[in-house]
Parts: C-alpha cells; sequence; structure tokens
C-alpha cells in the first residue's frame, strides 16, 4: 500500500499520509480530515472551494499539490434506458471512457483502470492500440466523483470493468478500493464493488490475501486452454487449473461468490458442448455466471451468437445449479463496446 507514496497526488493518498504530507509542508495534521472531506466527500473542484482554509493555504497547496480532475469531453446518453457514456480528459491529454447506469437498486458506474490495455483479448476493443499508461487511483476516483457532480445524483454500485486490466495495476486499483470505501469519502460498501480480471493468478490471490469484501469476476470465456488461448493470451501464462485455483482461494479467504464472465461468440464457445463443458468445471464452486452477448468491433470478424441460443446456454447452466444471468445490454443505441468512444476520439484527432 505505501510504496509509492512520494510520487501519488494529494488526492490519491489515505488521511494518514494526507497527514504527513502535510506536515512535510509545515501545516498542521488536523487540516488533513478537511482536505480530506473537500476532496472526497464534498468532491470539491478546486481548492478556492475549499472554504475553511485560510487563503494562504490554499496558495500554497495550489502551488505545491496538483489537484487531480478530468474534464468532460463527451456525454453520450442512451434514449433507450439513460445510459450515459462520459469520455474524459486526464491531466496529460489522454482521455478514458467510464458508463454511468441507472437500475431498480441504484445507480452503478463502470470505470476504466488504465489508458488502453496490454492483455490483447481478441474480441476487445479497448486493447486494440496496447496500454499507454496506469491511472493514478486519483484518476479512477474521479471518473466517479465527475459524474456524481454532473448528474447530481448518488452511486451505489461500482464495477471496474472499463478499460484495462485492474490486476495489472494492482497497487494503485487496491488503493482506489479503500479510497472509494473509506467512511469519510463516499463510503460505497465494498458488497457493492466488482472488479474484472483476465486472470493474472498471483495478483488475484494478493487480492484474496487483502480480505476486502468485493465481488470478484474472473473472464473465463472459454472452457479448454486450448480455446481460452485463442481468445485470451494470457491464457499462456496462466492454465484455465490455475485461474480457477486462484478463484477458489478468493472465495475462502473472503466468502465471497465469485462471478465469471462467458462472453459468448457464435460458432467459437456457444454450443451446448461448450455449456456442459463450463458446467463440469466450475461444478461445486459458489459461483454465478454473467453471459455477455459478445459486442462486435469492426476490427474482427466476431459474431453474437442468436438470442434462442444465448437463452439455451443459460437453461443449461441453470439446470446443473448454477445461476446464470445475461447481461442486459444497455445503451444499445449509444457507441457499442467498451473502447470504442476513446478509439474514435482518437482518431478523428488524427
Ligand atoms: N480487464 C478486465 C476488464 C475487462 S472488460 C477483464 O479482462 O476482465 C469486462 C468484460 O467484458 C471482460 O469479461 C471482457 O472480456 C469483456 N469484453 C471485452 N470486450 C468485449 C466485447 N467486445 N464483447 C463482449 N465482452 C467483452
Amino acid at each position: 500500500m505505501m510504496e509509492q507514496k512520494n510520487s501519488l497526488d494529494i488526492k490519491s493518498l489515505t488521511l494518514d499520509e494526507l497527514q504527513n504530507r502535510l506536515v512535510e509542508l509545515g501545516e498542521k495534521a488536523f487540516r488533513a480530515k478537511q482536505i480530506y472531506q473537500w476532496m472526497h466527500e464534498k468532491l470539491a473542484f478546486d481548492y478556492d472551494e475549499m472554504s475553511n482554509l485560510s487563503k494562504e493555504l490554499r496558495e500554497k497547496l495550489q502551488s505545491h499539490e496538483e489537484l487531480i480532475k478530468l474534464n468532460i469531453v463527451q456525454v453520450q446518453e442512451s434514449a433507450i434506458d439513460g445510459t450515459r457514456k462520459y469520455l474524459f480528459e486526464l491531466p496529460d491529454g489522454n482521455v478514458v471512457e467510464s458508463v454511468w447506469m441507472k437500475y431498480h437498486h441504484g445507480n452503478s458506474v463502470c470505470i476504466s483502470s488504465q489508458v488502453g490495455c496490454r492483455m490483447g483479448c481478441r474480441f476487445c476493443a479497448s486493447t486494440l492500440d496496447g496500454l499507454e499508461r496506469n491511472l493514478l487511483p486519483s484518476e479512477m476516483l474521479e471518473q466517479i466523483y465527475s459524474i456524481i457532480r454532473h448528474t447530481g445524483e448518488r452511486v451505489s454500485n461500482i464495477v471496474i470493468m472499463g478499460t484495462g486490466e485492474p490486476m495489472d495495476n494492482y497497487d494503485n486499483f487496491l488503493r482506489f478500493i479503500h479510497l472509494i470505501s473509506n467512511d469519510k469519502g463516499q463510503n460505497i460498501s465494498q458488497r457493492n464493488i466488482t472488479v474484472s480480471t483476465c486472470g493474472i493468478v498471483p495478483n488475484m490471490k494478493r487480492l484474496a490475501e487483502e480480505k476486502l469484501q468485493i465481488t470478484l469476476a474472473l473472464s473465463l470465456h472459454a472452457t479448454t486452454d486450448e480455446k481460452r488461448r485463442k481468445l485470451m493470451p494470457i491464457a499462456n501464462k496462466y492454465s484455465l487449473e490455475e485461474v480457477l485455483e486462484a478463484c477458489k482461494y478468493y472465495f475462502d479467504k473472503t466468502g465471497r461468490r465469485i462471478t465469471f464472465e462467458y462472453s459468448l461468440v457464435a460458432g467459437v464457445n456457444d454450443t451446448k458442448e461448450d455449456a456442459q463443458e463450463l458446467v463440469n468445471l466450475i461444478k461445486g464452486m459458489n459461483c454465478h455466471v454473467n453471459l455477455i452477448p459478445v459486442n462486435p468491433i469492426k476490427e474482427r470478424d466476431y459474431k453474437q451468437s442468436n438470442k434462442e441460443q444465448i437463452q439455451q446456454f443459460k437453461v443449461r447452466i441453470e439446470k446443473s445449479g448454477i445461476s446464470a444471468t445475461v447481461r442486459r445490454e444497455m445503451g444499445r443505441d449509444i457507441d457499442g463496446a467498451c473502447g470504442q468512444l476513446r478509439r474514435k476520439h482518437i482518431s478523428n484527432q488524427l
């Protein structure tokens, strides 16, 4: 947790670290509480808003401590279900996408964890240009904070399923989880946070040892190593056996049910044999299966399975006693698959 302390911006610090930073600046430690509250609870956009700090202190902070914030470049709103896609500009000019979804049980935000991605999953638009850089904890937080400011509504659920591989940006990701769930900030329950990984085994185990209450979702997508390697290069590094063992370890340590994500691709992994193999693979685990009809990207010729096939796949899994859902397609009328809004923006600039 403490490794990167000195290079971190003020909004990425824990309250204890913020106290130390203020003392280093020659200020009283108790100011940290006020500043923390302005940044993480009241969601101040500028130091100027921090009205219980003296003008001198605000100016000092302004010149010593960059307050990370994002600019909204674009907002697309679905006419069907109100889902909004946000394109944000980071301080260095890079852009990231986030999604805001309204559900009966509250508002949910899907955030990015990296600028681009180096995992290379074949069907995914976010990885086509590789990894640009990791996001800071503050840059993950600000995707949510900006959306709360913009919508004026509370957020109760968070999914880290946007662009990037969170287990490839582990320290910043973990810090983000502590900050977003801190009761002196947004206080979002860890039980309402889901992190999705392509299966970086050592970091899944590290995460298990943190004993958090967040849900771990594994991108499974195939039932044999051979098939999985064709879709996901990471499968060359870690076998299905190792990945599933890490999932069991996570459950053993945290008691949290595992979610398996399975993107259905026509003719690739959607037959009844595939469904049976999936059942055989995960039977006996405390888990849930989330079926995702593949969202076709123009760079690849993967196609969505038809509705009936998807339904049959779901029923086969449920018949074995494992719970399954088909991910609702939110915002069908706004820029499709994850990562496409960002790519479109970048290519328009060239
Ligand atoms: N890096 C994380 C988060 C990725 S996005 C991970 O790999 O899990 C969240 C989910 O969407 C993953 O399961 C990912 O494999 C899946 N996904 C990405 N692009 C997709 C597409 N075009 N169609 C369907 N699912 C997709």
